[in-house]
């Protein structure tokens, strides 16, 4: 076969291919594929010296060792010289053949490489901006092959591991992993790791480590997959250490109270809102307390102001002492603080709240001074009174400023009633005091009964206020309005004389009874206030003995010697004296042997309980007995079962007053539960 036969076979071939003459060294045969990449007919090819293709020395030198009989083939890259100068990179393979024996050609094939050098180029270019990225990230990054052979990692992830820089990279990933694994505080806790990765390849995961170092990272690790397989695992690692230590920092400044150190109501916030959100799945309950120093001010103006802080860091290590490491402490103004109970209920709440007041109740000494504080606590509870912490807040403070008003050194739950919003604040104390003006205020009277016999002691004037648009507005809830207000000086004036008015119809008519008057703490401090009732009584031409006045305990804590004065003062014009709602109050009976008073009464939330509370009966036994003491009479208020008027008979109890006999009831319809009671009529005494 002549190489000129060759040419359909030639053609045939899907490679650019040519034979060459080995004594001529020119070309015998091509196909076209082959004279178009160099940029020539088919026919203009044939027959060119093969050295005019040719741009590299070791062609050069290839050819001439072909034509000296020294070479028979050749396979690598080079260059191929096209007609327009230019040498574009190929693979050429010349090998010998035989065309027909004693008779060998070469035959050359030449592969086109443009288009892969391109796409080299292109992945070249692309690795080098992966490497650029990999290395301008402040993360760690690792990248390993399903095997966990390391195919990159950057600087910083050298840097954060503490890479060695000898350290075998290319066995596999076993040394460095190995490596890792002796940085880490949980050593197998991270071998658990990359073997639950190895059994789930495609898991992606993010966690913190701990490094021996003391560093903190954050791992991220995802699968790194390739036309949807799985081909390798990318890991990135994060420094936390710095950030958190920072955040320390700042949350240490923001988040508390740099007197005492205390959280503050930024970070009370966060941990209730914490809270209320396990407590709304949970459906646990807990508390917020406000407490309040009571004599803080005193002391901060009459010691000075480093003297009170002293006091103040004092106190908040007291309260705090009383908490659980659970329950949060606050301090939220001056003397204010706010506990956050954790899974509190009512009952819990109480006693912490006791424990908090029996703590401040123990003497303090600063720098030698001994002093007393004491407090006064509002307690909230979640969710009954709030769901949220402003509003448990507001509730807690209202109950505490209850606790102010009826003479502090205790603590009060919320109640609604103490919170009629600022609106209906505004228009009740509007509508009160028309009710004023159009006479709309009424008085009740409601019996006290003496326990041994039943008979009539005396009856207490409660004021009663129906009002054309709010309906029947208990006095629990208007009461304190106008003591807020200061209409309550009004109010009492008005009472005092409907009280005295329907007192004397009563002497005049022959049915003395005793009328018992509630005097709140604002009125009582008028300085014409015993001349206003010298005036009524005398006035009137009432007997004094029937009368009598109710005092709340918070009027006898305040300005003693002035209280005492006035005490005198009105016991000289013959009224008689009363303390009402007693236990709730901060006066010990002591306390009370100074004043001038003839009667105590129970609040109704000792009577309640009896019989059966223990707590109660502790309470009410040890009043009686001390108020026997004393040689004051003593009323139970509340009164509402015959168990609880049996019981309180049995402790020799004077008297009781409460729906078990009668309510309030207006002056015409008590006359007519009069006549069914023993002895009819009572006389002062
Ligand atoms: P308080 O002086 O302790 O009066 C007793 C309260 O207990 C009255 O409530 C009375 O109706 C209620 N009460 C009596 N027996 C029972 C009972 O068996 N069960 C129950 N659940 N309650 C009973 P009221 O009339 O709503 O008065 C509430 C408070 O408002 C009084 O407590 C008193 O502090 C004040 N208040 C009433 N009238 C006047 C007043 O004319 N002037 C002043 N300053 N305050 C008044
Ligand atoms: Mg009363
Ligand atoms: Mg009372």
């Amino acid at each position: 076969m002549t190489p000129a036969e060759c040419g359909p076979v030639l053609d045939a071939m899907i490679e650019a291919v040519c034979l060459v003459d080995p004594k001529t060294l020119r070309i015998v045969g091509a196909n076209q594929v082959l004279a178009s990449l160099v940029g020539l007919e088919l026919a203009d090819f044939v027959n060119k010296p093969v050295v005019e293709l040719t741009n590299a020395p070791e062609d050069l030198f290839f050819w001439e060792d072909v034509a000296a009989g020294l070479a028979d083939h050749i396979l690598s890259e080079t260059r191929l010289r096209c007609m327009d100068g230019v040498a574009i990179p190929v693979e050429r393979k010349v090998s010998r053949v035989w065309l027909s024996p004693g008779n060998p050609v070469f035959l050359v094939g030449v592969r086109d490489l443009r288009q892969q050098r391109l796409a080299e180029e292109q992945l070249e270019d692309r690795m080098a901006e992966l490497r650029a990225t990999l290395e301008s990230t402040g993360d760690g990054i690792l990248v390993v092959d399903t095997a966990g052979a390391v195919r990159h990692c950057n600087r910083r992830f050298v840097e954060l591991w503490n890479v060695p820089p000898d350290l075998n990279m290319d066995d596999g990933g076993a040394v460095l992993f190995a490596h890792l694994a002796s940085c880490v505080q949980d050593e197998a806790g991270y071998r658990e790791h990359l073997d639950s990765i190895a059994n789930d390849p495609e898991v992606e995961r993010t966690d913190v480590l701990l490094l021996r170092s003391g560093r903190m990272l954050e791992r991220v690790t995802l699968p790194q997959t390739s036309r949807s397989r799985v081909v390798g695992r990318v890991y990135s690692f994060r420094d936390l250490t710095e950030r958190l230590d920072a955040q320390k920092r700042i949350e240490t400044l923001a988040y508390t109270d740099v007197l005492t150190g205390l959280p503050n109501r930024l970070l009370l916030g966060q941990r209730v809102a914490v809270a209320l959100r396990a407590a709304q799945r949970s459906g646990a309950t807990f508390a917020v307390l406000f407490i309040d120093l009571d004599r803080f001010k005193n002391i901060n103006d009459s010691l000075g102001h480093s003297f009170g802080d002293q006091a103040l860091i004092e106190a908040s290590a007291r309260i705090q002492q009383t908490l659980r490491e659970v329950d949060t402490l606050c301090r939220v103004g001056g003397d204010e603080f706010i506990a956050f109970l954790q899974e509190a209920d009512a009952f819990g709440a109480e006693i912490v709240a006791r424990r908090i007041l029996d703590k401040l109740a123990q003497p303090f000494m600063v720098d030698t001074v001994s002093f007393s504080l004491g407090c006064s606590i509002g307690v909230a509870m979640y969710p009954e009174d709030g769901r949220n912490l402003d509003t448990l807040i507001q509730c807690a403070d209202t109950a505490m400023f209850r606790v102010k008003e009826r003479g502090r050194g205790n603590f009060r739950f919320y109640q609604p009633q103490m919170n009629v919003d600022l609106l209906s604040r505004v228009k009740m104390d509007h509508a009160m005091r028309q009710a004023m003006d159009q006479g709309l205020f009424r008085l009740h009277y409601q019996p006290q009964i003496a326990l041994g016999d039943g008979r009539l002691l005396g009856v207490e004037a409660l004021i009663r206020w129906s009002d054309a648009e709010l309906g029947n507005v208990s006095p629990a809830t208007f009461i304190p309005l106008a003591e807020e207000s200061g209409f309550i000086v009004t109010i009492g004036n008005w009472v005092m004389e409907e009280a005295v008015r329907q007192a004397l119809a009563w002497q005049e008519a022959g049915q003395s009874v005793v009328v018992s008057v509630n005097v709140s703490a604002l009125q009582f401090q008028q300085s014409d206030f015993v001349e206003r009732v010298a005036a009524a009584v005398h006035g009137a031409g009432l007997n004094p003995a029937l009368l009598e006045l109710e005092l709340t305990e918070s009027i006898l804590i305040r300005d003693v010697s002035e209280t005492l004065a006035r005490l005198h003062a009105l016991s000289a014009l013959g009224v008689s004296l009363a303390i009402d709602d007693f236990g709730t109050g901060y006066s010990s009976l002591a306390y009370l042997k100074k004043f001038p008073i003839s009667k105590l009464k129970i609040d109704r939330a000792f009577v309640m309980g009896l019989p059966e509370d223990e707590g109660d009966r502790a309470i009410v036994g040890a009043t009686i007995a001390m108020a026997r003491a004393l040689k004051l009479a003593v009323v139970a208020e509340g009164v509402e079962t015959a168990a609880q008027r049996d019981y309180l008979q049995g402790l020799q109890c004077e008297a009781f007053q409460g729906f078990l006999c009668a309510p309030g009831l207006p002056a015409a319809e008590f006359e007519c539960l009069r006549a069914h009671l023993p002895g009819g009529t009572a006389q002062p005494g």
